[in-house]
């Protein structure tokens, strides 16, 4: 378990910290502190999911396609949904931290 410094009171603090023991510092984004939470959005609303985690541009693409394809065809509207909730999903350890130390 590697430690490293606190953004806000440059105190010592683990890497697996969700807040900083120290000042309280949130070390995790939203999303990484609770996964489970982008891809039930996705679930209600697609690429919602991937806007809370910063992809604006990614979700916005897949509430068009998704609304696009169940206009279009249903099963396919429902496999786009589904893989936007898989990608809401995903969680990147390296790009959800507020800051890399
Ligand atoms: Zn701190």
């Amino acid at each position: 378990m590697a430690l490293s410094n606190c953004p806000e009171c440059n105190g010592n603090v683990s890497d697996a910290a969700r807040t900083c023991p120290h000042c309280g510092y949130p070390l995790m984004a939203f999303h990484q502190a609770h996964p489970t939470i982008p891809p039930l959005l996705s679930l209600v609303l697609p690429g919602s999911g991937q806007v809370l985690k910063g992809q604006t541009f990614m979700g916005l693409f897949f509430l068009f396609i998704t609304v696009v394809f169940y206009l279009l065809f249903l099963p396919a509207g429902m496999l786009i949904h589904f893989l936007s909730i898989i990608d809401a999903a995903w969680v990147d350890p390296a790009k959800g931290r507020l800051r890399k130390s």
